[in-house]
């Protein structure tokens, strides 16, 4: 049945979309094989089953979604923008040795870097179906700039949402730390940093296309104070929290031998749990752990790609699931997952949980395509402004190209999406705004974000070498 809403104010301008299957991901999981979405301004005015309702004013499009599923826009909840610019790199490495080997490049970052590399970044999950995607950056070199400001100014020219974690770190080799004592900040200048990213940029508005968390990297890179501070300074501010946890059995272990816990209860310890944190991959969680994560509410960014490519082993998704914990999927980084897209990750996070002890049982395409979209949107804090296809939430829809050669032959079009390759994009709409049309995106020139990044990899190689 179609639903629909009585507008607020007079509506400038209305989207319809027709002829499409529609997997809302509403709390029933409604679908339609045909219906119909109407965007009114930027948001969702009405969906329902066959076509749209006649005789609305000022109707400005009208798209036959025939052979397309409609979905809503995927959501990013871990990434490092950065990375698009040393990807390939250490590709043989577990987590922490694969950081040694990158840090001292990484430490050499500059605005125009990190400009480009969060064009690639982007341009390559935007074109896949992202609509919101979270950043969490965390090196901040002597001197490189306004890297905060470069990296903004340069997602907003593709289009997406974006919650920029401004990360940090403070814990170096000298403190028993992993990164090199070049590569990190002073426990108050990380501090004062993220506070004043916070003042300047964050927009908690309905809508809003940039949101600021407060971001310590991880245990083995940041000091117990910046962790207890952070907290305090998220908190005061009223905005999220995110790091990376229980990433690797390394990590366990270091967590163990240097505050005599595991990586949870040092997080408890710190005040880093809570409905306003979320953390990154979460994969060796004891039973208490996956409790404590239900019991106060924190998310996590499950990242399949990168836990294999790091060898770091298969997160407990569907016992999270089942506990209540909120999850959603994240890229991560492309110098730990070279493709970069979400939509892959949908499939990946299937076929890898699968391989766990729950076998066929541990995650359907339906629970698949949840975590991507609205499972992604509660962990960024924002279930009520997107994530979903339901009336009054804001017009980030997708409409994915299912009739050609690589699902044409498969019925069900969410099986299509999530079990087949990495369907087209033909529209995405953020706000009611494309950023993709037919395949392409509309607010940069891909080949050239393409040549740019790649400009500055090998600048950033160079610099690295000595050069
Ligand atoms: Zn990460």
């Amino acid at each position: 049945m179609a639903s629909s809403a009585a507008p607020d104010s007079p509506v400038r301008q209305r989207i319809v979309i027709e002829n499409c299957a529609i997997a809302t991901v509403d709390g029933e999981d409604t679908e339609y094989t045909a219906g119909h979405v109407v965007v009114a301004d930027q948001v969702i005015e009405s969906v329902g089953a066959g076509p749209a309702p006649e005789a609305l004013a000022n109707v400005v499009r009208r798209v036959d979604g025939t052979g397309h599923l409609l979905t809503p826009g995927l959501v990013n909840t871990h990434h490092h923008f950065y990375q698009w610019i040393t990807r390939g790199l250490a590709t043989d490495h577990n987590l922490f040795n694969w950081l040694v080997a990158l840090y001292p490049t990484w430490a050499r970052i500059d605005e125009e870097m990190l400009a480009a590399a969060t064009r690639g970044s982007l341009a390559m999950m935007v074109r896949g179906g992202v609509t919101t995607a979270s950043d969490h950056h965390y090196v901040f070199p002597d001197g490189a700039g306004d890297l905060v400001g470069a990296e903004l100014r340069a997602a907003a020219e593709v289009g997406a949402r974006i919650t920029l974690a401004r990360g940090s770190m403070d814990r170096s080799e000298k403190d028993g730390g992993l990164p090199p004592d070049f590569a990190v900040e002073t426990t108050e200048g990380a501090l004062l940093a993220t506070e004043e990213a916070l003042d300047r940029y964050h927009d908690a508005s309905f809508g809003s296309k940039v949101h600021i968390a407060v971001a310590p990297c991880s245990p083995f890179s940041v000091s117990t104070e910046l962790l207890r501070q952070g907290a305090e300074l998220a908190r005061r501010k009223g905005v999220r929290l995110h790091t990376h946890g229980s990433e690797t059995v390394e990590e366990e272990k270091f967590c163990h031998e240097l505050f005599g816990m595991g990586p949870t209860d040092y997080f408890r310890s710190t005040g880093w749990l809570g409905e306003d944190v979320w953390m990154a991959h979460c994969v060796h969680m004891t039973d208490e752990d996956v409790t404590a994560f239900a019991a106060t509410g924190t998310g996590v960014a499950h990242c399949p790609s990168s836990n294999a490519r790091l060898a770091a082993g298969i997160a407990r998704v569907p016992d999270m699931l089942r506990a209540g914990v909120p999850v959603g999927l994240g890229v991560d980084g492309t110098a730990s997952n070279e493709s970069g897209e979400l939509h892959t990750e949908l499939r990946n996070a299937l076929l890898v949980n699968r391989l766990g002890p729950h076998r066929e049982a541990a995650l359907t395409a339906r629970q698949a395509l949840r975590l991507g979209t609205l499972g992604g949107a509660r962990v960024l804090g924002r279930e009520a402004e997107l994530g979903s296809v339901e009336v009054g939430k804001l017009a980030d829809l997708v409409l994915w190209k299912l009739d050609g050669l690589g699902h044409s032959t498969i019925a069900d079009p969410v099986a299509a999406l999530v079990f087949g390759a990495a369907a087209p994009v033909t529209l995405s709409l953020v706000g009611g705004e494309p950023v993709v049309e037919r395949g392409r995106l509309t607010g940069v020139d891909e080949d050239e974000v393409a040549r740019a990044a790649r400009t500055q990899a090998r600048r950033l190689a160079r610099i690295a070498a000595g050069g």
